[in-house]
């Protein structure tokens, strides 16, 4: 990502972002509350257009929102990640295996009972295999969630993005999400998460990028960012919330 900007009327909310996401990395995303963290998230799964800035992946697809951008580049942009959402915006009047099933189904037009077979191996591996013909209003937040996980995961995207996964959650509730993720940084998943959990970013995160302002304060390993911070504005912030 270079040279990424956002702005909404006057207020600009990103301000010349760089970064990297290294395939297979897990990328954490830190910072206070209107720093421009979920602005991030959404400009990389295109549910935000950026004002300015380029996105270049591995495989040579790239956008550049200085200029018009085209609908197809648009949807390949957005097929490229699943989007885990703090609120789990699950469809009310569907079960979690139909949850599940709506993207590939509907979005991708793939074959039906492969995508139930894939839809329940999800929900399986989410721990959720006795829950899949419940609506949302009979699961807990966590198991919601982790429908929420399996759903995007269901796109077979090639990035994962986390937006405070577990900040609606009762403490109870937190740590099974938690695994869950953890589950997946072991599996190999490359992804980038918006979080508060501290023990959790440094278990799980190779770069932790801390922001303030819309601005990149500081990055760098859950070591350098988050054990011995550099800069004033992360460390307040890190005694604040520990
Ligand atoms: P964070 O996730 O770090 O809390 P956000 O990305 O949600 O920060 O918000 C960054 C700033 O952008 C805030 O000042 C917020 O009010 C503003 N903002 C976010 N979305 C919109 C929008 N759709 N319209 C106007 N302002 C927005």
């Amino acid at each position: 990502m270079k040279g990424l900007s956002k702005s909404f009327g006057d207020l600009e909310v990103l301000k010349n972002i760089n970064m990297e996401i290294e395939k297979g990395k897990v990328v954490t995303i830190m910072g206070p509350s209107g720093s421009g963290k979920t602005t991030l998230l959404r400009c990389l799964n295109a549910l935000e257009e950026p004002t300015t800035g380029e996105f270049h992946f591995e495989d040579g697809f790239h956008v550049n929102f200085n200029q018009k951008l085209k609908k197809q580049d648009l949807l390949t942009l957005r097929r490229k990640s699943g989007m885990v959402f703090q609120s789990y915006n699950l469809f009310p009047h569907k079960t979690a295996l139909e949850n599940v099933t709506e993207g590939p189904l509907v979005v991708q037009k793939r074959d039906q009972q492969a995508v139930i077979e894939q839809a329940k191996r999800l929900l399986t591996k989410v721990g959720l295999q006795d829950k899949m013909d419940l609506y949302p209003y009979q699961l807990s937040g966590g198991q919601q969630q982790r429908v929420g996980i399996a759903r995007a995961l269901a796109i077979e995207p090639e990035l994962m993005l986390f937006d405070e996964p577990t900040s609606a959650l009762d403490p109870e509730l937190v740590g099974d999400v938690l695994n869950v993720i953890k589950e997946l940084a072991n599996e190999g998943w490359t992804m980038a998460v918006v979080t508060h959990e501290v023990q959790f970013a440094t278990e799980v995160s190779d770069h932790v990028i801390f922001m303030d302002g819309g601005y990149i304060v500081e990055q760098g390993t859950p070591q350098k960012v988050l054990t011995n911070p550099r800069e004033e504005r992360t460390q307040q912030f890190l005694q604040r919330i520990l």
